[in-house]
């Protein structure tokens, strides 16, 4: 039998249970003004959340990757060439897309634990006086290691160097849980996913695009059917999709936004921040360090601890699940067996992390680490608890 246990995977995530019951809902005529009373909602929410005046948002029946893909396959040509740094197991899916589509892709190979290298990115992006690089790819927040990148930097490696590319960010893990500022931040386009901050089944696929990302929609010459925007934008002008909607999922999502919303798209990031810092103290307390090399790139949506050397991490992920029925993330690509992930975005509150960071204590105590039971929880709790603040 399944418990009602919380997940402390980096997604999908722990769903609410009113957005469980607004995404079953009976059928409803998909191409009507009933629909256009989910969908515009849904857009128009999704670009406050993106911060953006702006930003054309479109909302597709996938996920975080064929948000890469829409953003890659609208806007750039076989042959064109991109920037992007290898940190971590997203950004390298994501390179691998862009070979896999015929893109050229300069890749800036970074420590695994490290940030979007902001520096190399200038110095290659002043030496293209040719402005050969079409798009610039950053991955906000790589969750295979926690780590946050800084986009604001990379926006200003663009600028210092004078050159016109274009900035796709993945936010998929981060974007409703982490500040995103789109139009600050001059993104090109953004990625993300139903199944992260926005506490939802796996199965949306959403993006913003720029108006010079929706310019360069007119020259791209990569072929796209499904994912068109274009396409897309049209059937939203009549209240529909140029296929089938997933009409409840974006239903739950209309709800999320609006819980989003109620709380504070700034309370929701503080609630995160807060939710991470008991974590780290926690981890901390447990003599473990984190894969993010240094504080500025502690992610508030993800934390990849590292395990002591010859213990295999994945052990953790195993017996929690076995043993507690609780979910942790196992380490991926290069860091598999040297982390455990603690997913701590979303529905999360307070009290849930601590029964999260429990569950670890006593499975890492089972497998023999020189862990204290009740060090994490106690520091988490000094930090959580009302009178400390
Ligand atoms: C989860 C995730 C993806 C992939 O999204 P899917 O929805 O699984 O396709 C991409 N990038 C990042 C940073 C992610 O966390």
């Amino acid at each position: 039998m399944p418990s009602q246990n919380p997940v402390f995977i980096p997604g999908p995530t722990n769903m609410p249970e009113a957005i469980r019951q607004a995404c079953y809902m009976p059928t409803i005529d998909h191409r009507s003004p009933v629909f256009g009373k989910i969908l515009h909602p849904c857009l128009n929410g999704v670009r406050r959340v993106l911060k953006s005046e702006s930003a054309h948002i479109f909302i597709f029946p996938s996920t975080g990757t064929g948000g890469w893909e829409t953003a890659l396959t609208n806007t750039l040509s076989a042959g064109d060439k991109i920037l992007a740094a290898r940190n971590g197991m997203f950004s390298h899916r994501w390179i691998d897309m862009c070979q896999r589509h015929g893109l050229e892709v300069q890749v800036v190979e970074t420590p695994w634990g490290h940030g979007v290298p902001a520096d190399r990115y200038e110095e290659i992006l002043k030496a293209d006086t040719g402005h050969v690089i079409k798009a610039v790819l950053a991955t906000h927040n790589e969750t295979a290691t926690g780590v946050k990148s800084d986009i604001t930097a990379v926006r200003r490696a663009l600028d210092a160097a004078g050159h016109p590319a274009m900035l796709f960010v993945d936010g998929v893990s981060s974007i409703g849980s982490m500040d995103f500022r789109f139009d600050e931040w001059g993104v090109d386009v953004a990625v993300t996913g139903s199944q992260k901050g926005f506490m939802l089944p796996a199965g949306l696929g959403i993006v913003g695009f720029s108006d010079r990302a929706m310019e360069a929609t007119k020259t791209a010459g990569l072929p796209r059917t499904f994912f068109d925007v274009n396409d897309m934008a049209k059937g939203y002008a009549a209240n529909a999709f140029p296929y089938t909607p997933p009409v409840g999922l974006m239903n739950g999502l209309k709800l999320s936004l609006e819980m989003i919303e109620e709380e504070g798209l700034e309370n929701v990031f503080a609630r995160h921040h807060r939710i991470a810092e008991g974590v780290r103290l926690a981890v901390s307390a447990w003599g473990l360090d984190l894969c993010a090399a240094s504080p500025d790139l502690y992610s508030d949506s993800v934390s990849a601890i590292r395990t002591p050397e010859g213990f295999d991490a994945n052990q953790i992920v195993s017996r929690a699940a076995s043993e507690y029925d609780m979910a942790f993330g196992i380490g991926l690509g290069e860091v598999s067996g040297k982390v455990f992930r603690i997913g701590h975005l979303g529905m999360l509150s307070d009290a849930l992390m601590l029964s999260g960071l429990a569950t670890a204590e006593m499975v890492m105590v089972d497998l023999g680490l020189d862990v204290k039971l009740g060090s994490g929880v106690a520091a988490a709790q000094e930090y959580y608890r009302h009178g400390s603040r």
